[in-house]
């Protein structure tokens, strides 16, 4: 076996090859540095392979292969009718494979099985999605004056890099790829270090859906090294990251020098408020999936819960006992299992030591708080979901993102005041309201401050649908026809119809 393929054995008996160098033009390369980044099992601890790690060298490498590709005669040519067909192609290659990607993901993020092969169904839909729009991309054309013609055209912006996190590896991939491609760009992925491995298998087979080489190049690496050489380039005209809200301020000032296109979706304290005229359950159902879905590492997780004070407590007592039915911890390849483990040791541990400050704040801790009873087998980063009640605005896990199962209860008891309170943030990707009112529903989700509100729902994102956030929250728009924009430019083109016959 090449030392840049590796057979791997997954714990649910799947066995595959799986690629463990950087993809440049179509090709598997080591990287100049001959360094490697092991990846984790983090639900056994265990390394699972070790993949090749970019240096800046490396990235330079991958973007003058996509930009070969940009200026080349080869993918310029492909039509996007032809565009849209390589990716619906694509999208079916990927939906033969489910079963193998989803298997990789799980492994190597520790999200259960069942979750990893939702993510990876959403992943050929996107492609499937923006396939569709490859060939409708339309400019205008606009009266001016008798002697002018004058017309819009919409154009790729070039060479995009784009930053991807480790919570949806795959799927974070497909929302940014899906309408680059579409739009007709070209691409530098840099996988996070965390979870490189399903998008390194998926790169063979954007290579047998017959994408020309440069088109797609995935590196692996550190943030860095790998990631801030890409968002420095040059000849990168975009850049396109999802992440911590401090990364992504680091490189919003890298991308500056030389003034690229940016798109960011950053971190979140989301807001879910719930009144007294709620349906309860449908409340409790929401709060718990808003916050303890994927293990709580949702940028748009509704972490500070709002709850009336007429309901309050029943709320918290429901909210407690749904939790301890539904959320059962064990291996990601267990069918029961709802919660695996945190992606890395370091989040679990910064999770705990958010339970630690909350008690030395002073704040009620109902349930969890401490790492995981039910680990199987003893390991794993495996936390307890953990409810924190009697939260004040002052607190830490009041006001900073903790990206795990950790829900913070705020008591509340007039509606100009909880709005008030839910906008004291820097942050406002997401907010919900959970209210049978459908008046006060509008009017609430029109005073709160974020790029998306859920009604009697959280985070049931919709890939048809725009998603971003205002403030500290990110730059721009992705998904939905919106994110088309974030890929393309438009070009205004002067025709003088009135030639001067002699001069
Ligand atoms: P987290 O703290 O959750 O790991 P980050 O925002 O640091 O989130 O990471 C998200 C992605 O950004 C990863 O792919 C990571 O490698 C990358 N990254 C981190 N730091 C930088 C940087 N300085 N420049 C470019 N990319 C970076």
């Amino acid at each position: 076996m090449s030392n840049l393929t590796q057979i791997v054995h997954a714990p649910n008996g799947v066995t595959y090859r799986q690629p463990t160098g950087l993809f440049i033009n179509n090709q598997w390369v080591a990287s100049s540095s001959g360094r490697k980044l092991a990846s984790i099992n983090p639900a056994t601890e265990e390394e699972i392979t070790s993949v090749y790690a970019a240096t800046a060298e490396d990235a330079d490498k991958a973007v003058r292969a996509a930009r070969a590709a940009f200026e080349g005669e080869e993918w310029w040519s492909v039509v996007g009718t032809a565009r849209g067909r390589l990716m619906l192609k694509l999208a079916d290659m990927i939906e033969n494979q489910q079963h193998v990607l989803a298997t990789i993901e799980a492994m190597d993020n520790g999200k259960p099985y069942s979750q990893a092969l939702g993510d990876i169904e959403e992943v050929f839909s996107v492609f499937r999605y923006y396939g569709g729009w490859a060939d409708k991309s339309y400019g205008q054309t606009i009266e001016t004056t008798r002697a002018k013609f004058t017309y819009t055209v919409r154009e790729p912006i070039g060479v995009c890099g784009q930053i991807i996190p480790w919570n949806y590896p795959l799927g974070m991939a497909a929302w940014k790829l899906g309408p680059a491609l579409a739009c007709g760009n070209t691409v530098i992925i840099k996988a996070a270090e965390q979870t490189p491995l399903s998008i390194l298998y998926f790169a063979n087979i954007l290579v047998e859906a017959g994408f020309p080489p440069g088109v797609v190049n995935i590196i692996n690496g550190r943030g860095s090294e790998a990631g801030s050489a890409l968002v420095q380039h040059p000849e990168v005209d975009k850049v396109a990251f999802t992440g911590s809200t401090a990364t992504g301020k680091q490189i919003m000032r890298m991308a500056s020098d030389t003034m690229k296109d940016i798109t960011l979706e950053t971190g979140g304290k989301s807001p879910l408020v719930i009144f007294d005229d709620a349906q309860i359950p449908n409340a409790i159902k929401w709060a718990h999936y808003g916050v303890m879905g994927n293990m709580g590492q949702i940028c748009t997780a509704t972490s500070r819960i709002f709850v009336h004070e007429n309901i309050y407590d029943t709320f918290v007592k429901g909210l407690q006992e749904y939790t301890a039915k539904i959320q059962v911890i064990g291996s990601p390849f267990e069918a029961k299992t709802y919660q695996g483990p945190q992606v890395s040791k370091a989040q679990m541990e910064k999770i705990l030591e958010y339970g630690q400050v909350a008690r030395t704040e002073g704040a009620r801790i109902v349930s969890g708080g401490k790492i995981a009873d039910a680990r199987p087998n003893g390991k794993g980063f495996y936390v307890e979901p953990t409810i924190v009640c009697d939260v004040q605005p002052h607190m830490r896990v009041y006001k900073e993102e903790i990206f795990g199962p950790f829900a913070v209860l705020v008591k509340f008891s007039t509606e100009a005041e909880v709005i008030k309170q839910s906008n004291a943030t820097d942050y406002g990707l997401a907010a919900a309201v959970c209210t049978s009112d459908i008046s006060r529903a509008h009017r609430v989700a029109s005073q709160l401050k974020s790029g998306m509100i859920w009604i009697n729902a959280s985070n049931n994102s919709d890939f048809r649908v725009p998603f971003g956030g205002v403030k500290q929250s990110g730059i721009g728009r992705e998904l939905g026809q919106a994110g088309l924009d974030a890929y393309s430019q438009l070009k205004s083109v002067h025709l003088n119809l009135q030639l001067t016959e002699q001069v």
